[in-house]
């Protein structure tokens, strides 16, 4: 048993044979499952079972995966769900695309199951790793103190703005996580702003010039938002 086990976790696969397997070694582990065969169904019981992880393959009929996560992360409810990704061809570009709208991570079919479980693993490990109220975030050479308030670079210190400095935290707490512009704004605006979803582009732009490590660590996703790359360690 591992520090997951117990968690539950959706398939959505619209093969049998594939459903079951997966099913099997994840219960094996301890994981609790929920299964659907379609896009529409998997989204009902994202919503009436609250996975803590999905399995979704990228080739479902009517609704295909990618649509599916597309949803997913423009919820506000579920935008950080994390979705490993089913892909029945190794196509670069398909992977790509899925990892653009926000997969987590992808598995090229066929796979081992054991594959599949260490992926999941892997996965919950990543996300349990980063305590979310330590009071310095670190990226690189770079060092947000929280309770001062401070950014610093290689130790020079970096002003930033309120609002900037909001975005970089949130950013920060999130590496690897797709982040809408909707939940930007609910975050570091709130929600009574009334500002438009640009004026994250805008933010953005300025904390990158700012800090120009970040300039190829915070990249876009397509029609979505903002995802800070991670980094190793
Ligand atoms: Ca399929």
């Amino acid at each position: 048993m591992t520090s997951s086990a117990g968690k539950k976790v959706l398939i959505v696969e619209d093969e049998q044979d594939i459903q079951s397997l997966v099913r099997l070694y994840l219960e094996k582990e301890g994981y609790r499952t929920c299964m659907a065969m379609t896009g529409p169904d998997g989204l009902k019981l994202v919503k009436t079972e609250h996975p803590d992880l999905v399995i979704l393959d990228l080739m479902l009929a009517g609704m295909d995966g990618l649509e599916v996560c597309k949803r997913i992360r423009a919820d506000p409810d579920t935008t950080l769900l994390p979705v490993i990704m089913l892909t029945a061809k190794a196509e670069e570009s398909d992977v790509v695309v899925g990892l653009e709208l926000g997969a987590d991570d992808y598995i090229t079919k066929p796979f081992s199951p054991k594959a599949l479980v260490a992926h999941v693993k892997a996965l919950f490990r990543r996300l349990e790793r980063k305590p979310d109220d330590s009071p310095r975030l670190q990226y690189g050479a770079l060092v947000m103190d929280l309770a001062r308030h401070e950014v610093a670079v290689a130790d020079r210190d970096i002003p930033l703005t309120a609002k900037e400095f909001g975005l970089l935290e949130h950013l920060l707490r999130h590496p690897g996580r797709v982040l809408t512009r909707d939940v930007l704004l609910n975050a570091v605006w709130g929600y009574d702003y009334y500002g438009t979803t640009r004026t994250v582009d805008v933010h953005v732009r300025r904390l990158k010039q700012k800090l120009p490590l970040l300039d190829e660590a915070i990249v876009s996703v397509k029609s979505l938002g903002y995802k800070l790359k991670e980094r190793d360690a």
